[in-house]
């Protein structure tokens, strides 16, 4: 299968406190961008990528991303769901495998690229997914309403890898009947499409609030 990865680099990094989006944030002194390209520029099955920049950043998303492997840059949308579905729009033919990717996940190695490339022999989609160490509770109202068994839940991470049918298929649906959801996985189960789980990695932590930035920072600097 020849693959190809979309970057959901859109977002606007509210949650991080900064005036950057996201996705021009350093860590380790460069910009959350730059560690993903430099990712997929190690990974060989994936053989270019799509990026979904902040509106108003293309030029300078383009200034980072650029290289023999950048397949073209897109102006993300208002939710993550929408910048993945313009990218997917943007995707040239000839790619049978697409990998979804979130600039917010600095610490996804090649070997997990790999892992869930791999998985697509058997399934129209592969994510990886950690088990949860923590006990698992519903909350209603300040109250627990329920503690969540949690034997066969996994935190579900990027990058996950779909057949590009499916996927295609999954992201006209929802958008067809105003369906969000938080990863590209979702709208494939929703559809009706096998989804396999391969193992996540615990060190490739989201990056979502200032204090995720440090973990993260230490983390790499570990290697
Ligand atoms: O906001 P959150 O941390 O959940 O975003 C996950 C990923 O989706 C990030 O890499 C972010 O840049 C991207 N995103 C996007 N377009 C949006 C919102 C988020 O590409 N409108």
């Amino acid at each position: 299968m020849r693959a190809l990865a979309l970057l959901a680099a859109a977002g606007r990094g509210e949650r991080l406190g900064g005036r950057l989006p996201k996705a021009f944030v350093e860590i380790a002194g460069e910009p959350l961008l730059a560690h993903a390209v430099r990712t997929l520029g190690a990974c060989p099955g994936v053989e270019g990528f799509v990026v979904a920049a902040p509106q108003g950043m293309e030029d300078e998303t383009k200034a980072i991303a650029d290289g023999p492997k950048l397949l073209g840059v897109v102006t993300g949308g208002a939710t993550r769901q929408d910048s993945v579905a313009r990218a997917l729009e943007a995707a040239p033919p000839g790619f049978d495998a697409v990998v979804c990717h979130d600039v917010a996940r600095p610490l996804a190695t090649p070997d997990l690229f790999a892992a869930v490339l791999e998985a697509l022999d058997s399934a129209d989609g592969a994510v990886p997914g950690v088990r949860v160490p923590d006990t698992v509770k519903r909350v209603a109202e300040g109250r627990v309403a329920e503690t969540v068994p949690r034997a066969g839940l996994v935190l579900a991470q990027t990058p996950q890898a779909f057949r590009r049918g499916p996927l295609e298929r999954a992201h006209r649906a929802a958008a067809e009947d105003g369906f969000e959801a938080t990863d590209d996985a979702m709208l494939l189960e929703r559809a009706g499409y096998s989804v396999v789980v391969v193992p996540g990695d615990p060190a490739n932590v989201k990056i979502t609030g200032p204090g995720d930035l440090e973990r993260a920072a230490a983390l790499l600097r570990r290697g």
